[in-house]
């Protein structure tokens, strides 16, 4: 592995997209698949819009979960990780989250939340990177990036 490619001189991440590290993309990866591949249909929701006008995609307005699906986690709706790259994400926790579409494969690599699986969640309109949805046997929940949420 080349290091180079991961920190810069003063020790920041470094921030091509051209980096030859994988690590990079752990928790950020791109859908391998069609959207159809892994849509879980126990998320998808589209009701309760009108009195919850909820939380919705920064790009494209659609709205992706409700705020009366907020929850805590580890005892906090709100969660600060840096990813193995140095990035920062700031995360609010969602019991669902029915305007996204998740993809890929479930990893335990870098996990945020012990015990947890997790697998990127996209918007469903227009394929933003969202955030994650964290899951273990009998429980999931998505952990989205405020910074690409409306409302968030
Ligand atoms: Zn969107």
């Amino acid at each position: 592995m080349d290091r180079e490619n991961l920190i810069d001189g003063a020790g920041r991440p470094h921030r091509s997209i051209h980096g030859g590290d994988r690590r990079r993309y752990l928790l950020r990866e791109l859908p391998a698949g069609g959207w159809e591949a892994d849509v879980l249909a126990a998320d998808r929701e589209e009701d309760r819009a009108e009195e919850d006008p909820g939380v919705s995609c920064r790009v494209c307005a659609h709205r992706i979960t409700g705020d009366t699906d907020r929850i805590a986690v580890n005892g906090s709706h709100t969660h600060t990780f840096f990813n193995p790259a140095g990035l920062l994400f700031e995360l609010g926790c969602f019991r669902r989250a029915p305007g996204c579409l998740v993809s890929g494969e479930a990893s335990d690599q870098f996990t945020w939340f012990a015990g947890y699986l997790w697998r990127p969640a996209f918007c469903a309109y227009c394929a933003a990177h969202l955030g994650w949805r964290f899951e273990k046997e009998g429980h999931a929940f998505f952990s989205l990036i405020l910074a690409n949420l409306h409302n968030g």
